[in-house]
């Protein structure tokens, strides 16, 4: 079942092109990693996606509801943990009170920040924070979840935690789109990877196709941010 279907999607900015005609199809349960080059129009595709970007033209069609999760956490520093987490269901969704906040600490346990409740983002380590993150986009029950480079913020030892994260929500059945420089990760995750240069798909294939291409671009590179 299709949970998602981008068609001929594209966008400039001031007379510059930066996605020229992507495609993408996100199946129920997949895991889509979207790697390349800084530049190549990664960020914008998941903003047309999500709506933070209007596109200029292309087709972008859901079953379901999406959750986002960014690179620097985005998230409100003036309110507690829990309340990050609540905030959008009560609001956005006018849930249950009591509802909402049992879910959000079962999510916020889930994460192992079942102690971080009443805690401020400042008061957290960038992991923990984008811990939270995850907790939050959660709370809204997305039928897919973004994620744009969701450790390129963090310090190397603390990259582990949010990728182990991704991974048991893979191992649940989430549908997930990954923006990622983590290849190893994007390796043993990804059901389907996608290789994006210029503002076009260069290769799109399994790990398996894009680790063993051939194309000089793409080992090239693969080796740079390996
Ligand atoms: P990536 O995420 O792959 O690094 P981006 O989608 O952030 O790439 O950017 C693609 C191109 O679009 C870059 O040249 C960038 O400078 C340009 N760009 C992105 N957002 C904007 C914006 N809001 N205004 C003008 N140019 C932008
Ligand atoms: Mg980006």
């Amino acid at each position: 079942m299709k949970l998602l279907e981008i068609k001929d999607l594209h966008k400039s900015y001031d007379g510059e092109s930066v996605l020229k005609g992507l495609s993408i199809t996100v199946e129920k349960g997949e895991v889509l990693a979207i790697i390349g080059p800084s530049g190549s129009g990664k960020s914008t595709l998941l903003r047309c996606a999500t709506g933070l970007e209007t596109a200029d033209s292309g087709a972008i069609n859901y079953e379901g509801r999406f959750g986002l999760v960014f690179q620097n956490f985005n998230l409100f520093p003036h309110y507690s943990v829990l309340k990050n987490v609540c905030d959008a269901p009560l609001k956005v969704q006018k849930r249950d009170k009591a509802d909402v906040k049992k879910e959000a600490l079962a999510l916020l346990q889930k994460m192992g920040l079942e102690d971080k409740a009443n805690a401020y983002p400042c008061q957290l380590s960038g992991g923990q924070q984008q811990r939270v993150s995850i907790a939050r986009a959660l709370a809204m029950h997305p039928d897919i979840l973004f994620f744009d480079e969701p450790t390129s913020a963090l310090d190397p030892e603390l990259t582990g935690e949010i990728l182990k994260v991704i991974k048991d929500l893979a191992a649940e059945d989430m549908t997930m789109v990954i923006v990622t420089h983590e290849m190893n990760f994007a390796r043993q995750v990804a059901d389907q990877i996608i290789f994006m240069e210029e503002g076009v798909i260069r290769l799109a294939g399994t790990p398996e196709e894009i680790f063993t291409s051939k194309e000089q671009r793409i080992v090239d590179f693969i080796g740079k941010v390996s």
